[in-house]
């Protein structure tokens, strides 16, 4: 008892003691802190800095202040996909807490055009601090902690201003999955002594590394697309409050120092958001941030690198909202100390960093409440005011899922969106009043609304960290025009609600069901009924048919379950018709006879069987995760169907003949054994190649296509400045644009598509030939192909004519490669069905 009780004392003064030396070595001189509230070192039981921190524990941390402080509130707005919370604890003054609806009320009122204006002496502002979007970047979640202590419990007249002036919500992790799965590698292989040698496991993560999410996601690309699930969730929260500023902080390189916004002048910057957030705001925050670094001795830079034109990043979505998103930057230690040649980065030390430009921020923010508020009102009013007085309407009859799936997607981004009170004829579009909706440019949200539907053209450098188009229009592949309001009766505003609209129960049949291939969510259900063994064929020939909804046109790929040769009862068959229909949204056609009015009639050789394919794709080191994921995520949420994913270092292992399918996306691939592949496929399996996997079977001669290259690039004499390689090199990548594709519809991968102009996006240096076969080069770049995003001329004429998509027959099997991403971050539903009918038709097309 007496050595227990000796121990525990022990343990006791040692957590006091390292809580004071943190004190000291985190925060700036001369704080004292409420000894009531626990420091995170002494609820943790360790140092901040000397482990990582788990997030149930940063989300225990968190409640425990909720708990204890006056000042701190906690809520939860949603689960991850491996259901963790995503939590924001909201800090203030009491009173301001108290008052928290009505202050939220006041400040969207403010931010509204037409809203009253607030009493800005009065108002506080609001501030987001968001922390760790790339789990493997995770200095900033231990910051949140710190910054939440401070807040709530630093005994200084400053911070009491703070907490009178402003309201923070801290979001301690924006993506916990992937920070736990970076934090169970780093803990688990730690060593006491911790090693600094970068070749130590605890430096080398493995494949896919915590940066991404659950389905391997980067979520600080998703602000835009919205297709993760912490994406939409945090939107809604977003759109709930429009703060002024908002953090976005992250970890590069070990071998560099620490960055800040400004980012490069007009180069890196979005070309619509105004000049006043970067010449003015942002230079008023660099000078808070760079004193805040200068006093800890800390080096950095500014005003390089980075991009920040991207909607889709946390850092650039505040500032098409009035607010101001800044990216912080830290070398990181990846790991828990690391030599980087040149010196050792600790992780207190990249958290200190992070501490310091936080508290910095929220200094600056305070300093400049009044300017902020006032800044957002003004945005959007000018944003409205200045708006063209054109409106966008868009939509189509033969896509009404791919149509509500966009208008969501606007009201998740709080855009207005409207009905047409009559039909629109253009001159080269129609638009039906039942299927098509408008978005006005005169709107608070106009800046979105450009982002969403405009091309971006002209570029003021050529160097991209990433994507240089981002037109969801494009993405979709929505049809849409741009006309003047005069010329438009727009009718009334909708709401999510409106759009919930039922598919009307299945009419039952004796004879036959169809399904429209053309329809988006035609794929589910088709899942769904060969999951359930019912036979079902294509048509590989378009129709006209008589059904109970009177006489109905089907193109190719329509799906029919005939009655006659099903195991199931007709019962059973109507009943998993009726659930199909439900569960996918997509409406079932029920026909009485098998003679067409037009086209094939339902006994044609032309309609094939279609089988529930077996599939499996090679992941793990060395491949795109980001590519495996986005058919991972599509085909467990969209199509609820399986697919197994193989470790590439177990591949040798695997019995192939198991699978019917086996899909490749970019990687390394030079190790495996391409004969045993090459052989599989001419026993009848299905290869699906996609970017460098494509690249690898034309190495392998598993293709007899041939890559495009470039005749410039062999101009051996040719002599350039060193200082001029980066831009040289830069300007010819092939960051991510769009391109017009012409699209065989006739071919099983490209049915359901109803025009044979398709936009593509391509972010490889994957140039295909077309080949000498004739009836399988089934999508072409067209030969002036150019829609958005950046592009070196000599890239362009690359892809000039080039092939996007092509089968090939190999003995009893198919080898079916894309040069490109067709679900490229899971937003490119208009290529997506390119890769659905590779899935499902892939083996009947020869
Ligand atoms: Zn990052």
């Amino acid at each position: 008892m007496q050595i227990r009780f000796i121990m525990c004392s022990m343990l006791l003064l040692f957590v006091l003691n390292i809580g004071n030396a943190q004190e000291e070595y985190y925060f700036p001189e001369g704080v004292s802190f409420n000894k009531n509230i626990p420091s995170p070192s002494e609820f943790l039981g360790y140092e901040i800095g000397e482990w990582h921190t788990r997030h149930a524990r940063l989300v225990s941390y968190m409640e425990k202040l909720a708990e204890i402080s006056p000042n701190a509130q906690i809520q939860t707005i949603g689960y991850t996909h491996e259901k963790r919370p995503q939590i924001i604890l909201t800090i203030s003054s009491e009173s301001n807490l108290a008052n928290l609806e009505n202050i939220r009320q006041e400040h969207l009122e403010h931010a509204d055009p037409d809203g009253k204006e607030g009493e800005i002496g009065k108002m506080p502002v609001i501030v987001h601090l968001g922390y760790n979007v790339h789990g493997n970047e995770p200095s900033s979640s231990e910051v949140s902690m710190l910054v939440a202590y401070y807040l709530v419990a630093a005994q200084d007249p400053a911070v009491q201003n703070y907490l009178q002036k402003g309201v923070f919500h801290i979001e301690p992790t924006l993506n916990p999955d992937g920070r736990d799965r970076h934090t169970t590698w780093v803990n688990s292989n730690k060593g006491v002594p911790a090693v600094a040698d970068p070749w130590d496991r605890e430096h080398n993560e493995a494949w896919p590394s915590g940066r991404t999410n659950h389905y391997w996601f980067d979520l600080n690309r998703d602000w835009l697309p919205l297709t993760q699930v912490e994406s939409q969730n945090r939107m809604a929260f977003y759109h709930k409050w429009l703060p002024n500023i908002v953090t976005d902080y992250h970890e590069m390189g070990s071998n560099s120092t620490y960055f800040f916004e400004p980012t490069k002048k007009f180069g890196s910057e979005n070309p619509i958001v105004p000049r006043y957030n970067y010449d003015t705001l942002n230079t008023i925050f660099a000078k808070y941030h760079q004193e805040a670094l200068d006093e800890i001795g800390s080096l950095y830079f500014t005003g390089e690198r980075f991009d920040n034109s991207y909607p889709g990043y946390g850092s650039t979505y505040p500032d098409l909202h009035g607010a101001l998103g800044i990216v912080y930057e830290q070398a990181s230690s990846r790991g828990h100390i690391q030599n980087n040649g040149s010196e050792e980065i600790t992780f207190p030390f990249s958290i200190r960093n992070h501490l310091r430009t936080s508290l910095a921020t929220i200094r600056a923010t305070i300093d400049n409440r009044e300017l902020l508020l006032n800044w957002q009102r003004k945005f959007f009013r000018d944003a409205r005011n200045n708006a063209s007085g054109n409106v966008y309407v868009y939509g189509a009859k033969d896509k009404p899922g791919k149509t509500k799936q966009f208008t969501n997607l606007l009201l998740d981004h709080s855009i207005e969106v409207y009905r047409l009170k009559n039909d629109l004829k253009t001159d080269d579009r129609s638009f039906s009043k039942d299927f098509a909706y408008a978005v006005p440019g005169k709107q608070a949200q106009n800046l979105m609304v450009k982002s969403i539907f405009d091309k971006v053209t002209t570029f003021a450098d050529s160097i991209f960290y990433d994507t240089s188009a981002w037109s969801m229009a494009l993405a979709y592949d929505i049809p849409y025009t741009e006309i003047s309001s005069r010329k438009l009766n727009m009718g009334k505003k909708i709401t999510a609600e409106d759009l919930k609209t039922e598919i009307p129960e299945p009419v039952r049949s004796n004879y036959a069901y169809i399904i429209d291939w053309a329809d988006f969510k035609a794929p589910a259900a088709l899942y769904y009924l060969l999951k359930n063994e019912i036979n079902i064929k294509a048509a590989f020939a378009p129709f006209s048919i008589e059904t109970d909804k009177g006489l109905q046109d089907f193109g190719y790929g329509s799906l029919m379950i005939s009655l006659h040769d099903q195991s199931s009862s007709p019962e059973e068959v109507y009943k998993l018709v009726s659930e199909a229909s439900e569960k996918a949204g997509v409406p079932v056609h029920a026909v009485v006879s098998g003679r067409s009015a037009k086209g094939i009639d339902l006994g044609s050789p032309d309609f094939k069987d279609i089988g529930l394919p077996d599939i499996v794709m090679l992941t793990g080191e060395g491949t795109s995760g980001y590519e495996a994921g986005e058919i991972w995520f599509m085909l467990d949420t969209y199509l609820e169907m399986p697919v197994t994913k193989v470790d590439r270092y177990d591949f040798s292992r695997l019995d192939l003949s198991e699978y019917d399918i086996l899909l490749m996306v970019s990687g390394n691939y030079d190790s495996l054994d391409s004969e045993r592949i090459e052989n599989w496929i001419k026993n009848g399996g299905t290869l699906i190649t996609q970017r460098t996997a494509s690249e690898w079977a034309i190495k392998k001669d598993i293709s007899a296509i041939e890559l495009k290259k470039n005749d410039k690039e062999k101009d051996s004499l040719a002599r350039r400045d060193y200082a001029a390689k980066d831009k040289y090199e830069g300007a010819r990548a092939v960051g991510g644009s769009f391109y017009q594709i012409d699209l065989d519809i006739t071919h099983p991968l490209g049915f359901g598509y109803k025009k044979r102009t398709l936009p593509l996006y391509k972010n490889s240096r994957v140039f295909l030939e077309p080949g000498n076969d004739a009836f399988s080069k089934v999508a072409i770049f067209k030969s002036e192909p150019y829609l958005s995003g950046y592009i070196h001329p000599e890239n362009l004429e690359l892809i000039s004519n080039s092939a996007a998509l092509l089968a090939e027959k190999k003995g009893e099997g198919t080898l079916i490669m894309f040069s490109d991403d067709p679900n490229f971050r899971a937003m490119m539903l208009g290529t997506q069905r390119l890769f659905i009918n590779a899935l499902f038709f892939g083996s009947s097309i020869f």
